[in-house]
Protein backbone atom coordinates (compact mmCIF):
# COMPACT_ATOMS: atom_id res chain seq x y z
CA UNK A 1 0.00 0.00 0.00
CA UNK A 2 1.34 3.42 -0.97
CA UNK A 3 1.97 5.69 1.40
CA UNK A 4 -0.90 7.89 -0.23
CA UNK A 5 -3.83 5.19 0.28
CA UNK A 6 -1.85 4.79 4.11
CA UNK A 7 -2.81 8.82 4.70
CA UNK A 8 -6.10 8.10 2.94
CA UNK A 9 -6.59 4.88 5.29
CA UNK A 10 -6.11 6.94 8.38
CA UNK A 11 -8.00 10.05 7.82
CA UNK A 12 -11.14 7.31 6.99
CA UNK A 13 -10.57 5.79 10.23
CA UNK A 14 -10.14 8.89 12.06
CA UNK A 15 -13.24 10.39 9.94
CA UNK A 16 -15.22 7.23 11.21
CA UNK A 17 -14.53 7.47 14.96
CA UNK A 18 -15.24 11.37 15.31
CA UNK A 19 -17.73 12.77 16.28
CA UNK A 20 -18.29 15.32 13.69
CA UNK A 21 -20.57 12.66 12.06
CA UNK A 22 -23.12 12.49 15.17
CA UNK A 23 -22.82 16.79 14.74
CA UNK A 24 -23.77 16.32 11.21
CA UNK A 25 -26.38 13.78 11.68
CA UNK A 26 -28.23 15.44 14.90
CA UNK A 27 -27.85 19.00 12.23
CA UNK A 28 -30.04 16.82 9.39
CA UNK A 29 -32.49 15.62 12.03
CA UNK A 30 -33.09 18.82 13.84
CA UNK A 31 -33.69 20.46 10.27
CA UNK A 32 -35.82 17.49 8.45
CA UNK A 33 -39.13 18.36 9.47
CA UNK A 34 -38.56 21.96 8.34
CA UNK A 35 -40.82 22.48 5.12
CA UNK A 36 -41.52 26.33 4.87
CA UNK A 37 -39.94 27.21 1.18
CA UNK A 38 -40.92 25.64 -2.41
CA UNK A 39 -39.19 23.26 -5.11
CA UNK A 40 -38.16 25.83 -8.12
CA UNK A 41 -40.53 25.28 -11.41
CA UNK A 42 -39.82 27.57 -13.28
CA UNK A 43 -37.57 25.13 -15.10
CA UNK A 44 -40.08 22.32 -15.09
CA UNK A 45 -38.09 19.72 -15.00
CA UNK A 46 -36.66 20.68 -11.57
CA UNK A 47 -39.97 20.75 -10.52
CA UNK A 48 -39.31 16.80 -10.18
CA UNK A 49 -37.11 16.92 -6.87
CA UNK A 50 -38.17 15.32 -4.24
CA UNK A 51 -38.97 17.83 -1.18
CA UNK A 52 -37.47 15.32 1.69
CA UNK A 53 -33.80 15.08 0.22
CA UNK A 54 -31.45 16.73 2.50
CA UNK A 55 -28.42 15.66 2.43
CA UNK A 56 -25.15 17.58 3.78
CA UNK A 57 -21.06 16.92 3.89
CA UNK A 58 -17.88 18.09 4.96
CA UNK A 59 -14.78 17.84 3.24
CA UNK A 60 -11.59 18.71 4.79
CA UNK A 61 -8.41 20.33 3.94
CA UNK A 62 -7.14 16.79 4.94
CA UNK A 63 -9.34 15.06 2.82
CA UNK A 64 -11.46 13.79 5.77
CA UNK A 65 -14.73 13.38 4.42
CA UNK A 66 -17.98 13.56 6.92
CA UNK A 67 -21.53 12.85 5.72
CA UNK A 68 -24.84 12.91 6.85
CA UNK A 69 -28.16 12.24 5.05
CA UNK A 70 -28.87 11.89 1.31
CA UNK A 71 -25.58 12.32 0.25
CA UNK A 72 -26.01 10.08 -3.10
CA UNK A 73 -28.92 12.12 -4.67
CA UNK A 74 -28.04 13.53 -7.81
CA UNK A 75 -29.60 16.62 -8.70
CA UNK A 76 -28.42 19.61 -10.69
CA UNK A 77 -25.66 22.50 -10.29
CA UNK A 78 -27.35 25.30 -11.59
CA UNK A 79 -26.10 28.40 -10.70
CA UNK A 80 -23.13 26.87 -8.37
CA UNK A 81 -21.55 26.31 -11.95
CA UNK A 82 -20.89 30.15 -12.40
CA UNK A 83 -18.53 30.38 -9.72
CA UNK A 84 -16.48 28.05 -10.88
CA UNK A 85 -16.86 28.42 -14.07
CA UNK A 86 -15.33 32.00 -13.76
CA UNK A 87 -12.37 30.92 -12.30
CA UNK A 88 -11.85 28.48 -15.56
CA UNK A 89 -12.18 32.28 -17.46
CA UNK A 90 -9.65 33.62 -15.37
CA UNK A 91 -7.11 30.78 -16.27
CA UNK A 92 -7.90 31.30 -20.00
CA UNK A 93 -7.64 35.08 -20.65
CA UNK A 94 -6.13 36.33 -17.26
CA UNK A 95 -7.44 39.09 -14.51
CA UNK A 96 -7.50 42.07 -16.49
CA UNK A 97 -9.18 40.82 -19.41
CA UNK A 98 -12.00 39.13 -17.77
CA UNK A 99 -12.84 41.76 -15.30
CA UNK A 100 -13.29 43.84 -19.01
CA UNK A 101 -15.69 41.60 -19.94
CA UNK A 102 -17.55 41.28 -16.31
CA UNK A 103 -17.43 43.17 -12.85
CA UNK A 104 -17.18 41.73 -9.29
CA UNK A 105 -19.95 44.37 -7.91
CA UNK A 106 -23.25 42.82 -6.24
CA UNK A 107 -26.35 43.63 -7.92
CA UNK A 108 -28.91 43.48 -5.12
CA UNK A 109 -31.38 41.83 -8.01
CA UNK A 110 -32.44 39.02 -8.71
CA UNK A 111 -30.53 36.31 -10.32
CA UNK A 112 -32.15 36.47 -13.50
CA UNK A 113 -32.72 40.23 -13.47
CA UNK A 114 -32.29 41.82 -16.80
CA UNK A 115 -29.81 44.75 -15.70
CA UNK A 116 -26.33 45.55 -17.24
CA UNK A 117 -23.61 48.38 -16.13
CA UNK A 118 -23.68 50.09 -19.03
CA UNK A 119 -21.48 53.08 -17.91
CA UNK A 120 -18.52 50.07 -18.21
CA UNK A 121 -20.06 48.27 -20.67
CA UNK A 122 -20.21 44.87 -18.69
CA UNK A 123 -22.49 43.00 -16.74
CA UNK A 124 -22.35 43.73 -12.83
CA UNK A 125 -21.08 40.08 -11.69
CA UNK A 126 -20.15 36.11 -13.15
CA UNK A 127 -22.87 35.11 -10.59
CA UNK A 128 -25.93 36.70 -12.39
CA UNK A 129 -27.24 35.13 -15.04
CA UNK A 130 -26.01 37.94 -17.41
CA UNK A 131 -22.63 37.75 -16.09
CA UNK A 132 -22.46 33.94 -15.99
CA UNK A 133 -23.45 33.67 -19.30
CA UNK A 134 -21.14 36.62 -20.35
CA UNK A 135 -18.26 34.84 -18.64
CA UNK A 136 -19.48 30.96 -19.92
CA UNK A 137 -18.16 33.67 -23.42
CA UNK A 138 -14.80 33.35 -22.43
CA UNK A 139 -14.22 30.03 -22.46
CA UNK A 140 -11.83 28.50 -24.46
CA UNK A 141 -12.13 26.19 -27.39
CA UNK A 142 -12.02 25.73 -31.16
CA UNK A 143 -16.22 24.45 -31.16
CA UNK A 144 -18.39 23.80 -28.94
CA UNK A 145 -17.79 20.13 -28.02
CA UNK A 146 -14.28 21.10 -27.09
CA UNK A 147 -15.68 23.92 -24.68
CA UNK A 148 -17.83 21.79 -23.05
CA UNK A 149 -15.22 18.89 -22.41
CA UNK A 150 -12.86 21.85 -21.03
CA UNK A 151 -15.84 22.56 -18.30
CA UNK A 152 -16.37 18.99 -17.80
CA UNK A 153 -12.55 17.75 -17.14
CA UNK A 154 -12.35 21.24 -14.88
CA UNK A 155 -15.14 19.99 -12.72
CA UNK A 156 -13.83 16.40 -12.71
CA UNK A 157 -10.68 17.95 -10.86
CA UNK A 158 -12.62 19.67 -7.97
CA UNK A 159 -15.25 16.33 -7.70
CA UNK A 160 -12.61 13.88 -8.60
CA UNK A 161 -15.30 12.27 -10.91
CA UNK A 162 -16.96 12.58 -14.25
CA UNK A 163 -20.35 14.47 -13.92
CA UNK A 164 -22.81 13.91 -16.36
CA UNK A 165 -25.46 16.39 -17.97
CA UNK A 166 -28.79 15.82 -17.19
CA UNK A 167 -30.66 15.83 -20.53
CA UNK A 168 -34.41 16.43 -19.92
CA UNK A 169 -32.86 19.67 -17.32
CA UNK A 170 -30.51 21.17 -20.56
CA UNK A 171 -33.63 20.95 -22.61
CA UNK A 172 -35.84 21.90 -20.40
CA UNK A 173 -33.80 24.91 -20.00
CA UNK A 174 -33.24 25.98 -23.41
CA UNK A 175 -36.44 25.18 -24.42
CA UNK A 176 -37.91 27.84 -21.68
CA UNK A 177 -35.41 30.23 -20.99
CA UNK A 178 -36.43 32.82 -23.41
CA UNK A 179 -35.05 35.16 -20.45
CA UNK A 180 -31.95 34.06 -20.24
CA UNK A 181 -31.61 34.25 -24.35
CA UNK A 182 -32.97 38.12 -24.03
CA UNK A 183 -30.49 38.68 -21.86
CA UNK A 184 -27.57 37.60 -24.00
CA UNK A 185 -29.00 39.09 -27.26
CA UNK A 186 -29.41 42.62 -25.31
CA UNK A 187 -25.42 42.08 -24.57
CA UNK A 188 -24.87 40.95 -28.24
CA UNK A 189 -26.44 44.33 -28.82
CA UNK A 190 -24.09 45.78 -26.57
CA UNK A 191 -20.58 44.38 -27.81
CA UNK A 192 -20.34 42.76 -24.19
CA UNK A 193 -20.11 38.97 -25.85
CA UNK A 194 -19.12 37.52 -28.60
CA UNK A 195 -21.37 36.84 -32.29
CA UNK A 196 -21.42 32.90 -30.84
CA UNK A 197 -23.91 33.52 -28.45
CA UNK A 198 -26.31 30.44 -28.95
CA UNK A 199 -23.11 28.00 -28.76
CA UNK A 200 -22.00 29.93 -25.69
CA UNK A 201 -26.25 29.54 -24.87
CA UNK A 202 -25.93 25.85 -24.99
CA UNK A 203 -22.91 26.14 -22.97
CA UNK A 204 -24.30 28.09 -20.40
CA UNK A 205 -27.46 25.67 -20.30
CA UNK A 206 -25.51 22.54 -20.24
CA UNK A 207 -23.15 23.82 -17.41
CA UNK A 208 -26.15 24.25 -15.30
CA UNK A 209 -27.70 21.11 -15.64
CA UNK A 210 -24.55 19.16 -14.72
CA UNK A 211 -25.69 16.66 -12.23
CA UNK A 212 -23.43 16.85 -8.62
CA UNK A 213 -24.34 15.36 -5.22
CA UNK A 214 -23.56 17.00 -1.63
CA UNK A 215 -20.25 15.46 -1.16
CA UNK A 216 -19.35 17.37 -5.01
CA UNK A 217 -20.26 20.33 -3.92
CA UNK A 218 -18.28 19.90 -0.19
CA UNK A 219 -15.36 18.97 -2.45
CA UNK A 220 -15.90 21.22 -4.33
CA UNK A 221 -15.53 23.85 -1.83
CA UNK A 222 -12.78 22.29 0.22
CA UNK A 223 -10.75 22.47 -2.75
CA UNK A 224 -10.70 26.18 -2.54
CA UNK A 225 -10.30 26.02 0.98
CA UNK A 226 -7.30 23.77 0.19
CA UNK A 227 -5.94 26.79 -2.31
CA UNK A 228 -7.12 24.97 -5.26
CA UNK A 229 -5.82 21.56 -5.03
CA UNK A 230 -8.64 18.97 -4.53
CA UNK A 231 -7.62 17.72 -0.68
CA UNK A 232 -8.63 13.55 -1.61
CA UNK A 233 -6.75 13.15 -4.88
CA UNK A 234 -4.34 15.78 -4.79
CA UNK A 235 -4.97 17.37 -8.19
CA UNK A 236 -5.16 20.75 -8.72
CA UNK A 237 -8.63 22.31 -9.80
CA UNK A 238 -7.88 26.02 -10.18
CA UNK A 239 -4.30 28.49 -9.99
CA UNK A 240 -3.49 28.98 -7.20
CA UNK A 241 -3.38 32.69 -8.12
CA UNK A 242 -7.20 32.86 -8.84
CA UNK A 243 -8.88 31.39 -5.77
CA UNK A 244 -9.11 34.48 -3.87
CA UNK A 245 -11.14 35.98 -7.25
CA UNK A 246 -13.26 32.90 -7.03
CA UNK A 247 -14.17 33.06 -3.34
CA UNK A 248 -14.41 37.23 -2.79
CA UNK A 249 -17.04 36.85 -5.55
CA UNK A 250 -18.72 33.78 -3.76
CA UNK A 251 -18.59 35.93 -0.71
CA UNK A 252 -20.01 39.24 -2.45
CA UNK A 253 -22.50 37.70 -4.66
CA UNK A 254 -22.42 33.94 -4.46
CA UNK A 255 -26.56 33.94 -2.59
CA UNK A 256 -28.50 36.08 -4.56
CA UNK A 257 -29.84 39.45 -3.45
CA UNK A 258 -29.31 37.22 0.26
CA UNK A 259 -25.63 37.97 0.00
CA UNK A 260 -25.48 40.62 2.06
CA UNK A 261 -27.56 38.86 5.25
CA UNK A 262 -25.47 35.51 4.47
CA UNK A 263 -22.40 37.36 5.09
CA UNK A 264 -23.93 38.68 7.91
CA UNK A 265 -24.82 35.85 9.73
CA UNK A 266 -22.88 33.02 7.93
CA UNK A 267 -19.73 34.78 7.14
CA UNK A 268 -18.54 32.14 4.40
CA UNK A 269 -18.11 32.31 1.13
CA UNK A 270 -20.58 30.17 -0.68
CA UNK A 271 -22.88 29.95 -4.09
CA UNK A 272 -26.11 28.04 -4.22
CA UNK A 273 -28.54 27.06 -7.14
CA UNK A 274 -31.81 26.63 -7.60
CA UNK A 275 -31.19 22.91 -8.10
CA UNK A 276 -30.99 23.18 -4.29
CA UNK A 277 -27.15 22.90 -3.53
CA UNK A 278 -25.14 25.07 -1.71
CA UNK A 279 -21.48 24.84 -1.84
CA UNK A 280 -19.65 26.90 1.24
CA UNK A 281 -16.31 27.05 2.11
CA UNK A 282 -13.87 28.12 4.89
CA UNK A 283 -10.84 28.94 3.37
CA UNK A 284 -7.72 27.34 4.82
CA UNK A 285 -10.41 24.45 6.80
CA UNK A 286 -13.26 22.84 4.90
CA UNK A 287 -15.81 23.05 2.39
CA UNK A 288 -19.39 22.41 2.76
CA UNK A 289 -21.79 20.70 0.65
CA UNK A 290 -25.83 20.83 1.01
CA UNK A 291 -28.53 19.59 -0.43
CA UNK A 292 -32.15 20.30 -0.20
CA UNK A 293 -34.17 21.85 -2.88
CA UNK A 294 -37.08 23.33 -0.61
CA UNK A 295 -36.26 27.25 -1.32
CA UNK A 296 -36.63 30.40 -0.69
CA UNK A 297 -37.93 33.00 -1.84
CA UNK A 298 -34.49 34.62 -3.00
CA UNK A 299 -33.70 31.32 -4.33
CA UNK A 300 -31.64 29.82 -1.52
CA UNK A 301 -32.22 26.08 0.04
CA UNK A 302 -34.19 26.56 3.22
CA UNK A 303 -32.24 23.47 5.13
CA UNK A 304 -29.21 24.35 3.33
CA UNK A 305 -28.66 28.06 4.90
CA UNK A 306 -30.08 26.28 8.68
CA UNK A 307 -26.76 23.47 8.25
CA UNK A 308 -24.00 26.26 7.60
CA UNK A 309 -25.29 29.07 10.06
CA UNK A 310 -25.51 26.19 12.44
CA UNK A 311 -21.80 24.98 11.52
CA UNK A 312 -20.25 28.75 11.11
CA UNK A 313 -21.52 29.41 14.38
CA UNK A 314 -20.70 26.44 16.26
CA UNK A 315 -16.99 26.21 15.22
CA UNK A 316 -16.52 29.61 14.61
CA UNK A 317 -16.10 29.73 10.90
CA UNK A 318 -17.29 33.16 10.35
CA UNK A 319 -14.60 34.60 8.12
CA UNK A 320 -14.76 37.92 10.68
CA UNK A 321 -15.14 35.91 13.67
CA UNK A 322 -12.56 37.08 16.35
CA UNK A 323 -14.40 35.45 19.60
CA UNK A 324 -13.63 31.48 20.81
CA UNK A 325 -15.90 28.97 19.33
CA UNK A 326 -18.15 27.02 20.98
CA UNK A 327 -16.07 24.08 19.65
CA UNK A 328 -12.63 23.13 18.89
CA UNK A 329 -12.82 22.15 14.83
CA UNK A 330 -9.40 20.64 14.73
CA UNK A 331 -9.68 18.88 18.11
CA UNK A 332 -13.28 17.33 16.99
CA UNK A 333 -11.64 16.33 14.27
CA UNK A 334 -9.14 14.57 15.48
CA UNK A 335 -11.56 13.07 18.17
CA UNK A 336 -9.33 15.07 21.23
CA UNK A 337 -10.66 16.76 24.27
CA UNK A 338 -13.12 18.56 23.47
CA UNK A 339 -14.79 16.20 21.18
CA UNK A 340 -14.86 14.02 24.35
CA UNK A 341 -16.92 16.18 25.81
CA UNK A 342 -19.38 16.86 23.71
N1 LIG B 1 -30.00 27.68 -15.10
C1 LIG B 1 -30.65 28.57 -14.21
C2 LIG B 1 -31.10 29.80 -14.93
O1 LIG B 1 -30.39 30.25 -15.78
C3 LIG B 1 -29.70 28.89 -13.09
C4 LIG B 1 -30.37 29.69 -12.05
C5 LIG B 1 -29.84 29.51 -10.65
O2 LIG B 1 -29.47 28.44 -10.19
O3 LIG B 1 -29.84 30.52 -9.99
O4 LIG B 1 -32.15 30.33 -14.72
Amino acid sequence: MSIGNLEALANDIAAAASPFRGYLNDLRQKYQPLQDGAVADYIPELALADPNDFGLCVATKAGQIFEAGDCDVLFTIQSISKAFIFGLALEDHGREYVLSKVGVEPTGEAFNSIVLDEATNRPYNPMVNAGAIATADLIEGANSAERLKRVLEMFRRYTGRELDINMPVFLSEKATGNRNRAMAYLMLNFGMVSEKIEETLDLYFQQCSLMVNARDLALMSATLANGGVNPVSGERALAETYVQDVISVMLTCGMYDASGEWCYRVGLPAKSGVGGGITATAPGKLGIGTYSPLLDAKGNSLRGIRVCEALSRDFGLHLFNAAPAVHDLEAWLQGGDDAARW
